[in-house]
């Protein structure tokens, strides 16, 4: 396989974008070599710079749940287009998307749209602190919400991967706020709660969490702390940037039946393109500026391109409930091929899985917070992601990333990811 083109572009990305790219996960210092540049993509598969074809498994981390460059979405942009890129005033698309939101994830009374997942937990922690009237709030260790200030204390993603453990530039009176809890404990959250009574907005968490690979909740934790939150007045925010309209239309929060007071989304709810929503319960959104007091704006909210794209995306899903079947089939068949391989070369790697999204630990131990996955042999999992690009599987470059599966994916397609990760998983040893 040939990677010149991007090998060239890649040294000259270097000269005028810090590091070579945009998002730090993307130059996969976590695994070696040098990334890919992306030439187009189609279905389950993208192509390189150098027309290599790959099978998809991240999917643009997460959007695109139907495969790449789907005509229902595809087709919407370019109408869309057709009346100009943006106004900066309201637009009927915009309530067509809040009304479906609504409906789709029934604890969301009203909904404000933002550009970014990034932008939506931002907003969803000044709008519970406002609503409080209390200053700290409680995130867990190894869930990332964005790059906001406040988030990036012990944070996953490419946090984890850069194994920074907080950001330069993030100032102590910032990071005082943040309190911190181990993931799936929820002694050690009642404790912090203990002791900060009466001081606590909000409890944000990832209910399946991706970014610090796959780890799922233990049974009783999202109930538990819906518990603690109504005994004590705090708002339960959960991030679903990454879980929304993937695991159920109506996201983690339908499958485990546990009700947030506020939800924030992103990914899948652009189709593609830049947006992020937050929202929940009417009597905290009302809160929001121009209805209340607490600022949050943007020029490009609510794009009439972006909603478009959006719209489609969530019309498709909310109507074709045999997408969520289709992917919960597409998951097991893939895992399954994976333990199968696992047992057969007396392997005892954990898999977590839910639905579409799964993460291959190299760890024989149970993976249920930050530091049950930072045992993984990071250094094996880079010789795997790289014997696997060569076998043409694009995988998200980390250990600690969840992948995407999409509909788009056939048959055939996974049995040739499961016999990829089986010559991998022998090759690197
Ligand atoms: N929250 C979660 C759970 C995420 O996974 C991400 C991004 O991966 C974000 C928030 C931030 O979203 P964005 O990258 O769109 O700013």
């Amino acid at each position: 396989m040939h990677i010149n083109k991007s090998k060239d572009l890649f040294a000259k990305a270097q000269h005028f974008i810090p590091g070579g790219v945009n998002s730090p996960v993307r130059a996969f210092r976590a695994v070696g070599g040098e990334p890919i540049f992306i030439k187009k993509a189609d279905g389950a598969f993208i192509y390189d710079e150098d027309d290599n074809a790959y099978i998809e498994l991240i999917n643009s981390w997460g959007p695109m749940i139907l495969g790449h460059n789907h005509p229902l979405i595809r087709e919407a942009v370019i109408k869309a287009m057709e009346h100009g890129t943006s106004f900066g005033a309201p637009t009927s698309r915009e309530v067509e998307i809040a009304e479906l939101i609504t409906h789709m994830v029934p604890s969301i009374e009203k909904v404000r749209m933002v550009n970014s997942g990034t932008e939506a937990t931002m907003s969803a922690i000044r709008l519970a602190r406002g609503y409080t009237g209390r200053d700290k709030f409680i995130k867990f260790e190894g869930h990332y919400h964005g790059h906001g200030d406040s988030f990036l204390i012990a944070a996953g993603s490419g946090v984890a991967t850069m194994g920074y453990p907080d950001s330069p530039g993030v100032t102590k009176g910032t990071a005082k706020d943040t309190l911190l809890a181990p993931h799936n404990n929820i002694e050690a959250v009642k404790e912090l709660v203990e002791n900060n009574k009466g001081e606590i907005a909000a409890i944000i968490l990832e209910p399946v969490a991706g970014n610090m690979g796959c780890v799922l909740p233990r049974e009783g934790f999202l109930k538990a702390l819906r518990e603690l939150c109504d005994q004590e007045g705090i708002v339960l925010i959960f991030d679903e940037v990454m879980s929304g309209f993937r695991l159920a239309k109506g996201g983690a929060q339908e499958h485990f039946g546990v009700t947030p007071d506020l939800t924030t989304l992103g990914k899948i709810i652009g189709g593609g393109m830049p947006v992020g929503a937050y929202g929940g319960k009417k009597e905290i959104m009302d809160f929001v500026s121009p209805a209340g007091p607490v600022y949050q704006a943007g020029t490009l909210s609510g794009n009439p391109i972006a909603m478009a794209a959006g719209l489609a995306m969530l019309t498709h899903l909310n109507e074709t409930p045999s997408v969520y079947s289709d992917l919960n089939r597409i998951g097991n068949k893939l895992v399954g091929g994976f333990q199968q391989s696992l047992k057969k070369l007396g392997l005892n790697y954990t898999i977590n899985h839910l639905g579409s999204m799964y993460t291959l630990f190299f760890t024989y131990n149970e993976v249920y917070d930050f530091d049950s996955a930072k045992n993984s042999d990071t250094v094996l999992f880079g010789k795997y992601f790289q014997a696997m690009l060569q076998k043409g599987i694009y995988l998200a470059p980390s250990q600690y990333e969840s992948l995407f599966l999409s509909t788009a994916l056939s048959d055939k397609d996974i049995e040739k990811i499961i016999e990829a990760n089986e010559a991998s998983l022998i090759e690197v040893f």
